[in-house]
């Protein structure tokens, strides 16, 4: 409720200073999209990935919540709310990870705009949204991208069914590798930061045993730790993770606590600047999450 109080109001302030920006007769310069192009907006990271692969040079697509930002909670900003009406195209998650996107869409639909809440095309468990780390999931994603994709831009549909296709393909080759990597395992149960891999454990048959809640502000009291460090001493978990844009912290004390090690599982809510520099992506990082599995629950 009170996302939706504060979306409303952010709607008003950010109306208002497009109305003066206009009146001034001023454009913001870095954040216009060439006409050419079929503007999209998506939330996060992984959804704006999938539209790159999908979209090809037919399209342009901005990431909404900036590099190196952690998705929940996230409000945007006035220029964020303008950028979205200004889009072709909004998609967005739901499943309370971005739902003041959702908040806009009535206002996107007024101005001819199309959206996609991936929720309404691939089922969410309850409460939580971290359906992409899925691979057979972001299938479903990548599918319904591509026909909303279509539905925005027929003359370039040949195009987005054809880049889909070589996208979905590679999805099929990470799956196949997940489940060859993680086939002859000693665990199957991992620690990890935030409780962002119930999907990808479910998908291959592990246990997760998270630090904190779905988002990472649910932090665990003294006791969850004395009883994470208990469970970890009895199963034999040896590596304890964390992820790039949540403090260590948590995750360092508990290792040192079982003399365990610390590595990086990164559940994709958004790239740091270094990991978008480097040329990583969904398939990259989910192929060094593989990598991480495998070792943290000594698989063969
Ligand atoms: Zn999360």
């Amino acid at each position: 409720m009170q996302s939706r109080v504060s979306a409303a109001l952010v709607l008003g302030v950010c109306l208002g200073v497009l109305g003066l920006s206009l009146w001034l007769g001023l454009r913001t310069p870095d954040a216009t999209p060439p006409l050419d192009r079929l503007n999209v907006v998506a939330t996060i990271y992984p959804l704006a990935d999938f539209v790159k692969h999908v979209g090809g040079e037919f399209v342009y697509v901005s990431n909404l919540i900036p590099a190196g930002v952690e998705p929940h909670d996230y409000e945007p900003t006035p220029r964020q709310v303008a950028q979205v009406l200004e889009a072709d195209v909004l998609i967005y998650l739901g499943g309370g990870l971005d739902d003041w996107a959702g908040d806009l869409v009535d206002e996107a639909a007024r101005m001819g705009n199309l959206s996609l809440s991936i929720e309404k095309h691939v089922p969410l468990t309850e409460h939580d949204p971290h359906i992409w780390l899925d691979p057979i999931a972001a299938e479903d994603i990548v599918t319904a991208i591509r026909d909303t994709l279509m539905a925005a831009d027929p003359l370039h549909a040949e195009v987005y069914l054809h880049n889909a296709a070589v996208y979905l393909e590679s999805l099929r080759a990470l799956d196949s590798s997940f489940t060859s990597t993680l086939s002859h395992c000693q665990l199957n149960a991992i620690i990890v930061s935030h409780d962002a891999f119930s999907y990808l454990g479910r998908r291959y048959n592990f246990d997760i045993y998270p630090i904190s809640g779905l988002s990472p502000e649910a932090e665990p009291s003294a006791n969850d730790l004395v009883r994470l460090a208990q469970t970890a001493r009895e199963l034999g978990i040896t590596t304890i993770f964390f992820e790039t844009l949540v403090s260590p912290k948590l995750s360092a004390t508990l290792a040192q606590e079982i003399a365990a090690s610390t590595a990086v599982l990164n559940p994709l809510e958004g790239l740091s600047q270094a990991e978008l520099q480097a040329g990583d992506n969904y398939l990259t990082v989910m192929d060094k999450n593989r990598e991480a599995l495998g070792s943290a629950m000594l698989c063969q």
